[in-house]
């Protein structure tokens, strides 16, 4: 049983030596319990903060213990009723090959399931985040201008596709020209504009002609720094995330400009509002699934997915989801079905 172990705290970029891929047996199932094979792992950015001991709203993995991560596995071995072999199960397994469970917050996937991946993606964690953020505390109108980062990431072109949905006009901001075009040809946001060009933020202003109405945040620093003199009054912020200082190991160089940031925040009389899905939202899940479902077998969302074949590559493919290479949702095949 390959598992990797967070062994020491990453100060910036997690290395080989902070989370460190170990061979250990594989474990039995006892009474009641079941063996699962991981077939797909999810990389997400939130484990970076979960390799860190910094004060957050859940705890940190604790030094010695298995990578946390949400998981579609296969039922090897059961030893429960409700379970049998080959049986499909979404899981929080984390970063290994098996693992045990007493079946308690398993959710069944059936026994061929069309895309089993999907319950990582876009008809889980990351569609429901976009899905509520956008709905739930952005109140997009119709007519209205929608600003998106990581547009092409699960989370990003979920929204973005979502407020088209709802009649908006969505302008994308990605990393890199692959991934603006994509936004624009194959997810039908207006505008998708590159965060590296060098007249980014001159850009993102004449793409926005009508200021910005909802920014959906992923990703703070430099690409809210040319957000913030586009918003709108009444303008709306759901604080999703803010991927680009997850590897930070101090804050950027002043001069400090908080007063600044709180003036807009007044004068524009912005609404900012932080949310964890599932602290937040657990009680819509049902809500998310339904309307999701109806919008992929209709066509109207399209979803993509990045693909990492090796699992000796999992810590790699994660920085690398943090600094951007990834193109679509990153999942792992642990193992083959
Ligand atoms: P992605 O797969 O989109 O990966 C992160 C992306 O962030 C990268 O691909 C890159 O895209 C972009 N990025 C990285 N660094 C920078 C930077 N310095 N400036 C601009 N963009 C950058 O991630 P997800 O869709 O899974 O997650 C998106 C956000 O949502 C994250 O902040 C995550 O933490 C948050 N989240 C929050 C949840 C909640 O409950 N609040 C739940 C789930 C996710 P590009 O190449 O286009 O720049």
């Amino acid at each position: 049983n390959r598992q990797y172990i967070l062994e020491t705290r990453p100060k910036g970029v997690a290395n080989d030596k902070n989370v460190v891929l170990k061979t250990n047996s594989v474990p039995a199932p006892k009474d009641g319990e079941v063996l699962l094979r991981t077939i797909y792992l999810s990389l997400d950015p939130y484990m970076r903060g979960r390799m860190s001991d910094a004060e957050s709203y859940a705890d940190p993995v604790k030094i010695g213990d298995v990578m946390v991560g949400a998981t579609v596995c296969q039922v090897e071995q059961s030893n429960h009723p409700d379970y049998q072999k080959g049986e499909w199960v979404l899981a929080y397994t984390g970063w290994q090959e098996y693992s045990i469970s007493d079946t308690e917050g398993l959710m069944k996937l059936g026994k061929n399931p069309e895309n089993p991946s999907y319950a990582l993606g876009i008809m889980g964690m990351p569609g429901f985040t976009a899905y509520m953020g956008l709905l739930d505390i952005g109140e997009p109108k119709q007519g209205e201008t929608v600003v998106v980062a990581a547009a092409t990431g699960p989370v990003g072109a979920t929204v973005g596709q979502i407020a088209k949905l709802k009649g908006c006009k969505v302008v994308g901001v990605a990393g890199g020209k692959e991934k603006c075009q994509h936004a624009v040809e194959n997810l039908g946001f207006d505008a998708c504009i590159d965060h590296k060009a060098n007249d980014f933020a001159e850009q993102l202003s004449a793409a926005c002609n009508n200021g910005i109405d909802v920014y959906y945040e992923n990703v703070g620093g430099h690409v809210f720094d040319a957000v913030l003199p586009l918003l709108n009054t009444k303008a709306r912020i759901p604080l999703c995330g803010l991927v680009s200082q997850y590897n930070a190991t101090e804050l950027p160089p002043g001069p400090d400009r908080l007063s600044m940031l709180m003036g807009h925040i007044l004068k524009k009389r912005i609404k900012v509002q932080g949310f964890i899905i599932f602290d937040d939202y657990a009680h819509r899940y049902e809500e998310f699934a339904k309307d999701m479902q109806t919008w992929l077998s209709e066509g109207k969302i399209k979803y993509k997915e990045h693909l990492e074949a090796n699992f000796e590559n999992t810590l790699n493919a994660f920085n690398a989801m943090l600094n951007g290479e990834n193109f679509g949702k990153t999942v792992v095949q642990v193992q083959q079905p």
